[in-house]
Parts: C-alpha cells; structure tokens; sequence
C-alpha cells in the first residue's frame, strides 16, 4: 500500500530558495475536487495513507475538512508544514484525525534561516523556540513528530541535532539537496557534494535519524493541479490526472522506483552515529 503526497497549493508564507513547489498552478482546486482525488485513491485499493503538503498546507482554506474527509475513510493523515501557522486551536479541533505532522526546519540558525530565504517578507523564521511553543500540544494529541532537513550550501556546517536532546522527535529525515530546473527555476548554487553531506551527517547524530540522498520517482506528487508527477529530472511533468482519470490507469504509465519506495519506507536508521 502505499503513501501519497497531495500539494494542496505552491502558495507559501515562505520563500525557501530549496523548495521545488514550483507546479505552475492555476487556482486552487476546490476542497470537493481534493475529496474527489482521496476518493479516488481510496477505492484504487493501492492507498492507505495520504500526506497534506504544499506549499504550506495550513495556508489551504480547507485544510481542517480535508484531514477529517481523509480520516474518516480510514486513511493514515499526515502533513508537512514550515510549522509558523500551526496552532494549539487548530489542533485542539483536527488532532483526532492527525497521525503525524513533519516539520520542514534546515536550519535552526535564524540568520542561516533568513539567507536561505526559509523566512517570511517580515522575517520570521520556525526555529527552536517556536517549535517548543508547540510541541507540547503535539505530545498531548499524541501526534508523532518529524522533521525534514534539507542539506545544502548554506547549512551544511550547522551543528543542528543537539537542539533535538531529549525532545521526542520520532523521525528526523536527512536529505541532500536535490538538484532542481523545471526550465524557470534551478538550484544550482544550493548543491553540494557528497563529502559536504556526509560532513552534516557525521557531525549530527540522532537515534531516530534517517539519511536519503535521493527521492526521484520514490514516492508520489499530485501537484496543486491534480496531477500525479514524474518527478525525475531528466523528466518533470505529468504522468496523468486524478481529476479525469482513475489512480490505477495513471499510476500504470508511472515510471516507479518500487525498490526503492520500499526501503524509504522499511529503513529506520542508516548512518547514525
Ligand atoms: S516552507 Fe516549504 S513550501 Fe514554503 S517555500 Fe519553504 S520549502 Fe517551499
């Protein structure tokens, strides 16, 4: 079974010069066209969980009606959030239908945070302390925790993990930063090599780590459109959409790296310290 990311939109509050939100959307689809889509992976049988991602999900209208749509068809929820617009409110009322919610947070320094454009227009970061302002309601939901760190240029040197003594982060996801040109926008000055990596790995250990160089075609984008994604870079578009066609028949013309889904999804830990 498998996991499926819907980016419920490219708007952010953020400007992140990593981020590949980049899905050239028209409008936002409506909260009735994203049920229609979590219908129709639901009853293509292969789908058991859905992640709500963006852009920044909690920036989508109807974000709250959509985990509780998804929830209540029995499908694993999670989202992926900068975290600046989550609040206790927001979780007081949806946590019930929330299995995890992973932070996206590359730095914890809020000068790097800024350069790396990871702020919004008036400068505000997600950092430590705004995270611990939350993390109590996520342990009181019993919300698991992960968070997502993406190395490049500008971290690479951060000593980032000791912020994560003692705190109950249930996963935190290491990735070198993946090489990016839809034709209008690359990330060409964020890259680095496999050295500077591994020089963030080796100097941040973490029990519940994982480390990934590489995502291409291991898991699934429906972009803000309601397409399903090639998400390699020799091949970015679509593969089909969910709006039209059923997950099963779009799904079948997916280039899929099913091995490596699986060991994305099997793994626990590969390089701590
Ligand atoms: S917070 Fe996420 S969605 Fe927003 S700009 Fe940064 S990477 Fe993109």
């Amino acid at each position: 079974m498998f996991k499926v990311n819907l980016h419920l939109l490219e708007g952010c509050n953020f400007h992140c010069r990593t981020c590949f939100a980049h899905f050239d959307s028209k409008r936002l689809l409506s909260v009735e066209e994203w049920k229609h889509i979590i219908d129709n992976l639901y009853k293509s049988g292969q789908v058991n969980a859905v992640n709500f991602a963006g852009g920044e999900p909690f920036l989508y209208p109807h974000l709250g009606e959509l985990v509780e749509y998804a929830h209540s068809l029995n499908l694993k929820v999670s989202i992926i959030t900068n975290g600046s617009l989550v609040t206790k409110a927001w979780l007081d009322k949806y946590a019930h239908c929330v299995d995890m919610i992973g932070f996206s947070i590359d730095s914890f320094n809020r000068n790097i945070s800024i350069t790396m454009g990871r702020c919004s227009h008036n400068k505000q970061t997600f950092g430590i302390d705004e995270f611990l302002n939350i993390y109590p309601y996520l342990l009181e939901h019993n919300i698991k925790i992960k968070i997502n760190t993406v190395v490049n240029k500008f971290n690479y040197k951060e000593q980032f993990s000791h912020n994560l003594v003692g705190l109950k982060i249930d996963r935190w996801k290491v990735l070198k930063v993946k090489e990016f040109n839809n034709g209008k926008f690359n990330n060409h000055d964020l890259l680095i090599t496999m050295e500077q990596f591994n020089e963030f790995v080796k100097a941040n250990p973490y029990k519940n780590r994982i480390v990934e160089d590489s995502l291409v075609n291991s898991y699934f984008v429906i972009d803000a459109n309601g397409n399903l994604l090639d998400n390699s870079p020799e091949a970015y578009g679509t593969v089909g959409s969910l709006l039209t066609e059923k997950f099963n028949d779009v799904f079948s013309r997916f280039n899929f790296d099913r091995a490596l889904y699986e060991s994305r999804y099997t793994k626990t830990e590969l390089h701590a310290a």
